[in-house]
């Protein structure tokens, strides 16, 4: 039987809310496969959960961390030199946009709105990866999560299809910057689940059951599904030669073009 074995590798995972979170189903994916993870966290609250969903995994550490506070972002990367000493992986899965965005029209956007979701759902890649660069000593994969309204208008996700843009180009620039240390970083967009995240966007649920109809598999993803791909993209052996990319995890939903009927299609 063929497995990944990621045993003896080290990595931080940023995101991880509850078991619904992608971050969660990607450490889920990490674990089996053998990997040691730091998790940090936004905000005490989040701990306990932390500790249910971690304890039996491989001598996990758990760091609190607002990501748009340096100093804080610097503490997670100290941490991790003292009990990992290198890192192999990072998975940024962190976005936060104000309600506001999502409720007015797009170009309502106030100035403090629009910074304040960029540099949490964008900057925070950057910031992650610049620390992360310093710990790994012998290649490495960095991983962040996007969504389609980065390239296409989704109504009403306005402000963060602008900073998913922001993230995507991020991440091929920082790929570009990174590759010559054999450092590898890719997106993984993933079609629409339902986590905290997903909640607060208004319409969510019609759009997550639209998609379904029309997405090319006509159904939706699952968490696993983009824990899988996440999976083969830390693997040197499975993802080695993929970085500055954006991958889609959506059932095809991406790839359609005008739709008709989908339901009497093929
Ligand atoms: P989630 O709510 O489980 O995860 C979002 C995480 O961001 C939480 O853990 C939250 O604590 C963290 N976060 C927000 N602000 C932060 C800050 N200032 N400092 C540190 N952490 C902060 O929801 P999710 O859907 O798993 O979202 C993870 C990523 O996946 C996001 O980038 C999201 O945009 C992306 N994504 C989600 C979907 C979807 O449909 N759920 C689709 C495509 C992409």
């Amino acid at each position: 039987m063929y497995t990944v074995d990621l045993s003896g590798r080290n990595g931080i995972v940023f995101g991880v809310a509850n078991r619904r979170s992608i971050a969660w189903a990607i450490a889920d994916k990490l674990n089996q496969a053998g990997a040691r993870m730091l998790f940090s966290y936004q905000g005490e609250r989040l701990l306990g959960t932390l500790e249910t969903l971690t304890s039996g995994f491989i001598d996990p550490v758990l760091v609190e961390c607002d990501v748009t506070e340096d100093s804080q972002l610097d503490h997670v990367f100290d941490v991790a030199r003292q009990e990992m000493g290198s890192l192999d992986f990072v998975v940024h899965s962190i976005a936060f946009a104000p309600k506001e965005t999502f409720l007015e029209p797009f170009s309502n956007v106030s100035r403090e709105d629009w910074k304040q979701t960029m540099d949490v759902s964008a900057y925070s890649l950057v910031a992650i990866g610049r620390r992360a660069r310093e710990l790994m000593n012998e290649g490495g994969s960095i991983i962040t999560l996007t969504f389609l309204a980065a390239q296409r208008v989704v109504p009403g996700y306005n402000m963060m299809g602008i900073a998913k843009a922001a993230l995507e180009a991020s991440a091929r620039f920082l790929a570009f910057e990174l590759g010559p240390r054999g450092i590898r970083v890719n997106a993984i967009s993933a079609g629409p689940l339902r986590t905290v995240a997903a909640r607060s966007i208004p319409g969510f649920g019609t759009t997550a059951s639209r998609a379904s109809s029309v997405a090319m598999l006509r159904r939706n993803i699952q968490q696993q599904e983009v824990g899988g791909l996440a999976l083969a993209l830390i693997s040197d052996e499975l993802g080695g030669g993929i970085t500055g990319e954006t991958i889609y995890v959506d059932a095809g939903y991406h790839a359609m073009g005008m739709i008709l009927n989908p339901d009497e299609e093929g």
